[in-house]
């Protein structure tokens, strides 16, 4: 399957001069959610994680059948005010605007291997906010898995040079 071909590229959105890659027709084909998270899971399985750590909310969608599958854990990393306890906060840079991200303090226990888990790598803002998240949860971020990554935005550079980074669909 052409994963490629079914991402929608929407342009000026949200902003003028964001070309918006658009997964709805990956995920509405019938085998598309079930190819995405397989390609992922063969990228990432000999990492032998305790949790996936899903981003809001498009890292929901794939982050829980990888989960699933590799038998670990599923935490989500929330936008502001949206967990009921006690939480740790990061504030992040998108490609467009600034927000803060949040996980309950008693995600994992210390020591524990997650995997973070988003649709898209852009700046990278996001994605090593949410390692930080991960840090001060005591966890250990093994891996970074991303159906889409914007190689031309160098996000990669945002995050620790020693951990694994994955994507599938690169532009
Ligand atoms: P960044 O922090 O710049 O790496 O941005 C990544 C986050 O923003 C991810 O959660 C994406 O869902 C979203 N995002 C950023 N740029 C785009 C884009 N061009 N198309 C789709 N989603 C994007």
């Amino acid at each position: 399957m052409d994963i490629k071909s079914l991402i929608r590229d929407i342009p000026d959105f949200p902003t003028p001069g964001i070309m918006f890659r658009d997964i709805t027709p990956v995920l509405a084909h019938p085998q598309g959610l079930q190819v995405i998270t397989k390609g992922l899971i063969d990228l990432t399985q000999a990492l032998e994680i305790d949790y996936v750590v899903g981003i809001e909310s498009r890292g929901f969608i794939l982050g829980a059948p990888i989960a699933c599958n590799l038998q670990a854990g599923f935490i989500p990393v929330r936008k502001p005010k949206k967990l009921p306890a006690p939480v740790f906060q990061a504030e992040y840079a998108l490609e467009y605007g600034t927000d803060r991200l949040e996980m309950h303090q008693d995600a994992f226990s210390s020591g524990n291997k997650v995997l973070i888990v988003d649709d898209v790598i852009a700046t990278g803002g996001t994605a090593a906010a949410t390692a930080k998240l991960v840090e001060l949860g005591g966890g250990v971020v093994v891996g970074f898995a991303f159906l889409i990554e914007l190689s031309f935005l160098a996000g990669r550079r945002s995050l620790p040079e020693d951990i694994p980074i994955f994507s599938m669909v690169s532009y």
